[in-house]
């Protein structure tokens, strides 16, 4: 599995990109940096965007595909996926006609560019040779991570955004995770904030990772406030944890 890091950031800012993930060029995960990265031809090929949660910098990329790929190749469809809450804040928030058109509707009512499916939690989906699996997560609004597997069963995790949580864990069971996609937004100082928000800090995720069994083989932080990047880089750096490090606009990532 290839995944090239479109954007990691926890804000747009110059120099740092929203969220979103591509994975061996077909199937996207989140949609904060998309447009703005890829190329026409790029764009085309993602048949099936994963969402984590409805939070702007995740699904700001949405609109503007759709607009830039409705007219390009007829009969073009593009699935939506997630958890039920998510699909419906997007369906009721997003795409409800009065900031966007609804593309669930155009060009056909029957038949719209985007296609809105419902992921039951802990259920996977097959596309192409890999199995996809919502686990929620622990944030403001519902939220979901995603586990990532392929044919020789190696696997990735994407929490999205989240605080502390036992349950996501838990329900993953004891599966080796070989790249681990996780946030960390804010710095110690601001724990109160992070925890209220469904955030982590460096000391949360360093106490996060100790749930996770078998341990990640590797540790990738993202969803950094650009802001407070330098303070949460020290901080990580001092927690000295085992296969951490920060993630990259632009990166690619072999799994
Ligand atoms: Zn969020
Ligand atoms: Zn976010």
């Amino acid at each position: 599995m290839k995944i090239k890091v479109l954007g990691c950031s926890g804000a747009e800012f110059p120099g740092h990109r929203p969220p979103s993930f591509l994975l061996d060029s077909k199937i996207l995960f989140d949609t904060g940096s998309l447009t703005d990265t890829l190329d026409i031809k790029s764009q085309l090929r993602i048949k099936h965007i994963f969402i984590s949660h409805p939070h702007l910098d995740h699904i700001l990329g949405i609109p503007f595909l759709v607009e830039n790929l409705i007219f390009r190749m007829k009969g073009h469809r593009v699935n939506i996926l997630s958890i039920p809450p998510v699909i419906k804040t997007i369906k009721r928030s997003l795409l409800d006609g009065s900031i966007w058109p609804d593309f669930t509707v155009i060009p056909n009512t029957h038949a719209g560019i985007l296609n809105l499916i419902a992921l039951k939690p802990g259920h996977s989906i097959k596309i192409g040779d890999y199995t996809i699996t919502p686990y929620p997560v622990h944030h403001s609004i519902p939220a979901t991570g995603f586990l990532v597997e392929d044919k020789i069963k190696r696997r990735f995790f994407y929490t999205g955004d989240t605080g502390p949580s036992d349950a996501t864990w838990g329900k993953i069971g004891e599966k080796q995770i070989h790249c681990l996609l996780i946030e960390a937004s804010f710095p110690n100082r601001m724990e109160d904030i992070a925890i209220r928000t469904g955030h982590l800090t460096p000391r949360l995720l360093k106490k996060e990772l100790l749930k996770i069994k078998p341990y990640p083989e590797r540790i990738f932080v993202i969803h950094i406030k650009p802001q407070y990047f330098k303070t949460i880089k020290t901080e990580l750096q001092k927690l000295k944890i085992k296969g951490l490090r920060l993630l990259k606009d632009g990166e690619i990532i072999e799994i």
